[in-house]
């Protein structure tokens, strides 16, 4: 691994201070913040990484998990997962949350990993993750050879001709669903991300991969009050049952008036070049009956605009089954 200084900021503002120096927050960065380093780490080692300072933020003030005022969340950035996913008020209220996050990677990274750390993971494209090959992502302008390579687990929505990574998070799919916000501090002060404008389409910047622009740090991230009465369901499909990423998932946060659709909230995962929130199906499915008609109806329009490549079409069959049984065992309760 190349040589970097480690330095661990007294406080939030002098971590800003520091970043704020970086020539981007986006990949290739020369100054990055490290929490869990379940991330970061494995890219340094592969040389994706190769920042020349790490700004380790774990001992700021940002590990708790707060009721707001209104009745929502507050959950700090360096939350651990497994803190999240086991909190009792996530697990009565966000229950979606809590069961992404469970069905990702294994309990001993759940223990590393973080809230703005997960946000910000990488894909696990093979192109990106080996410096031998070419990759727009990682040098822009070098070429996509998963188009025409391999790319059996790669996106289907949300593509370009100059990227078709997948995201590979579940905690991000479950946040889509609950409207989170992502709370950032940076050199110009501080604002609110709603949870969809955070991560960009990959475009013909695919190296640009959410909106943080150098020295942005994530402090937390708000939950609305929870849905009374709401059913929760996330679930993911994957070559194996456990410690693999997703082939497609789904989370649905849905209210039945007796059997009828008052409210439902879609996400897909594993299939989007980001967390893929689905207006299409939700508008699909508001007003109606909560029947296995309407589900496949919501499953086909979410999937409307999937572009598959030369090995995944598989994928958009597997992500409307994984939709329409998951708005189902929503609906069973
Ligand atoms: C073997 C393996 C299997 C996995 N399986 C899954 C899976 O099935 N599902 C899944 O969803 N995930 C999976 N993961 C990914 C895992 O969830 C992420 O690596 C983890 O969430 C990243 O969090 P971290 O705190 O370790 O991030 P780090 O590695 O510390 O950081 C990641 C990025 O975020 C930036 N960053 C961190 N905190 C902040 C902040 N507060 N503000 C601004 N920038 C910040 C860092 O600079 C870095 O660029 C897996 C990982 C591994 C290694
Ligand atoms: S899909 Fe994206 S990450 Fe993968 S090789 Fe192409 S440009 Fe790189």
């Amino acid at each position: 691994m190349h040589s970097f200084e480690f330095t661990r900021p007294e406080n939030a503002a002098a971590a800003i201070t520091v970043a704020g120096q970086a020539k981007t927050a986006q990949q290739g960065a020369d100054i990055r913040f490290i929490a869990g380093g379940t991330t970061l780490i494995d890219l340094m080692k592969l040389e994706v990484e190769t920042p020349a300072r790490l700004l380790d933020i774990n001992r700021l003030p940002f590990d708790k998990i707060e009721e707001t005022p209104d009745g929502g969340l507050k959950i700090g950035a360096t939350v651990r997962n497994s803190d999240l996913a086991n909190h009792a008020r996530v697990q009565r209220d966000y229950s979606v949350l809590s069961q992404a996050i469970l069905s990702g990677a294994s309990a001993q990274l759940r223990n590393m990993a973080t809230t703005a750390g997960n946000l910000l993971q990488r894909t696990r494209c093979v192109y990106f993750r080996d410096i031998a090959m070419r990759c727009n992502k990682r040098e822009p302008g070098s070429g996509c050879p998963a188009i025409t390579g391999s790319n059996r687990t790669l996106a289907i929505l949300g593509t370009s001709d100059h990227c078709i990574a997948t995201n590979p998070s579940d905690m991000c799919v479950a946040m889509a669903t609950l409207e989170a916000m992502i709370h950032v501090e940076g050199p110009k002060g501080a604002r609110t991300i709603a949870f969809g404008d955070f991560h960009l389409l990959p475009g013909s910047t695919p190296h640009r991969e959410t909106v943080l622009e150098p020295g942005d740090l994530i402090t937390h991230v708000t939950l609305p009050p929870p849905r009374a009465g709401s059913r929760q369901v996330y679930l993911k499909l994957r070559d194996r049952a456990s410690y693999e990423f997703a082939l497609a998932s789904a989370a649905v946060v849905m209210n039945l008036t007796g059997g009828t659709i008052s409210y439902v909230r879609i996400a897909l995962g594993g299939v989007g070049t980001k967390p893929w929130r689905s207006p299409e199906a939700e508008a699909v499915l508001t007003g109606k009956p909560a029947i296995a008609g309407n589900f496949r109806q919501a499953a086909e329009a979410a999937l409307r605009n999937a572009k598959p490549q030369s090995e995944n079409k598989f994928k958009i069959e597997l992500a409307k089954r994984c939709l329409t049984h998951a708005l189902q065992t929503a609906a069973n309760g």
